[in-house]
């Protein structure tokens, strides 16, 4: 069977385990969703958890924070129990609360403690625009010049990092280091365990963005001794549009005062005593600040189970398959189209692949029109996430024989080079 026959990709998907997952989401009809890297699908588990907490506010009221099967009152707590396998924390070290970019503030208001000449925030020029905004004004907040104190890691060619220039940069003025586990563009795995050793070694407390890895790679972030992580929910873990992130604090960190403190950051029963002085929670739990998004929270739930039962070891290893078969089908397909690949072809890759190309913007219009949702990054990229729980093989083979046809005819011309308000 040639490899780029379509009977090819159907043998692909009679082999594939999680195959029937699909049944799991709702899927357009005619339509390829190449776009779980930024906006997981809802699946059926995910809206009756939703249904059942708006359930739960029409029956109990109040007290739906102590009754029902979901009491509000620790959903945080569960819910990130339950995320806590997927990062590779111990159960207590990992919370579900704010968003990305709040729990980076939390934690480089408690971590980052500039002392002496130590007064700089390692960071790297290929970061998510949200970090790099939350650690300068971090570093105005402490009076500190951010153009100054904010040290960017250079790329050597625009899409990856080396681990051994950030390590060269763990210079003595740094204290504290914030990157991501997958460069949202090209996809690129850091390898966290090393560079969690060099910071340890060097005394520098060191936190990860887990916003693209979460939910498509393996982590062990308590056996490598990474001091804090966060996280979105609404990437790979399917948790809905603005769903409630996550945040990680190694258990050695525990006791550590949070830098902005609020009562539901207390002791689960001493929370309501309205002390005014505040009894901080003695694990992760102590880093939130106010009432959890309860109905933010909820889809999370049903998106959680789905990986409890499939483990993120097999998700992980059929995404693999499926860019490994997208990247093949592109070199055959789109040779001499003027495409790269411009993700690792090796398994320093997350879940989703680039694709460079000069009229990157049009194409993807090109492709929507003709049913595949991809992704446009500025200036030159088309991210494409073949989803484990929710994309075949098919799909992949359908996505490529599409995005050939669109460069055969030019059928991307009518449109502007121009991105979207969203993209
Ligand atoms: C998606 C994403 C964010 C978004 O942050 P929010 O606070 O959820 O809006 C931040 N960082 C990275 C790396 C991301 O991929």
């Amino acid at each position: 069977m040639k490899l780029t026959s379509l009977d090819y990709a159907r043998s692909l998907d009679q082999k594939d385990e999680l195959s029937n997952l699909q049944e799991e989401f709702y899927l357009q009809e005619d339509i390829i969703y190449m776009d779980g890297n930024s906006l997981g699908l809802l699946s059926k588990r995910a809206e009756g958890k939703l249904l059942d907490l708006l359930h739960s506010w029409k029956t109990f009221g109040i007290d739906g924070w102590t009754e029902g099967d979901h009491p509000w009152f620790y959903l945080s707590e569960s819910v990130g129990e339950k995320m806590a396998p997927l990062v590779g924390g111990l159960k207590n070290e990992v919370i579900a609360t704010g968003s990305t970019t709040t729990n980076l503030h939390q934690l480089a208001a408690t971590f980052y403690k500039p002392s002496g000449h130590k007064t700089k925030i390692l960071a790297d020029e290929l970061n998510f625009p949200s970090d790099i905004y939350a650690l300068k004004s971090q570093l105005a907040l402490k009076g500190y010049d951010p153009e100054e104190h904010l040290v960017r890691v250079k790329s050597r060619e625009g899409r990856f990092l080396a681990e051994d220039d950030i390590i060269e940069a763990m210079t003595d003025d740094i204290a504290l280091i914030v990157l991501p586990s997958v460069l949202y563009r090209s996809g690129q795995i850091l390898d966290m365990k090393r560079l969690t050793a060099a910071a340890n070694e060097r005394g520098i407390p060191i936190g990860f963005d887990l916003c693209h890895s979460v939910g498509a790679i393996e982590h062990s972030l308590h056996d490598w001794g990474a001091d804090f992580a966060f996280w979105c929910t609404y990437k790979h873990l399917n948790g809905g549009p603005g769903s409630v992130g996550g945040l990680f604090v190694h258990e050695k960190n525990f006791g550590n005062v949070p830098g902005l403190s609020g009562w539901f950051g207390s002791k689960k029963e001493s929370q309501f005593d309205m002390d005014h002085q505040m009894d901080p929670a003695l694990d992760a739990g102590a880093f939130q600040i106010g009432t959890p998004h309860v109905l933010s929270l909820a889809p999370i739930i049903g998106a959680l189970e789905l990986f409890e039962e499939v483990g993120i070891k097999r998700v992980r290893e059929k995404s693999l398959q499926l860019t490994n078969y997208l990247m093949e089908l592109i070199r055959i397909e789109l040779d001499g189209e003027g495409f790269t690949i411009g993700s690792p072809v090796d398994e320093t890759r997350g879940g989703h692949i680039l694709l460079e190309h000069k009229e990157a913007a049009r194409i993807c219009s090109a492709l929507k029109e003709v049913g595949v949702i991809p992704d446009f990054r500025a200036p030159n990229g088309v991210r494409l996430a073949p989803v484990a729980l929710y994309n075949s093989f098919e799909d992949v083979w359908h996505t490529v024989q599409k995005l050939k046809n669109i460069m055969d005819e030019k059928r991307y011309e009518k449109f502007e080079n121009k991105r979207g308000v969203v993209a």
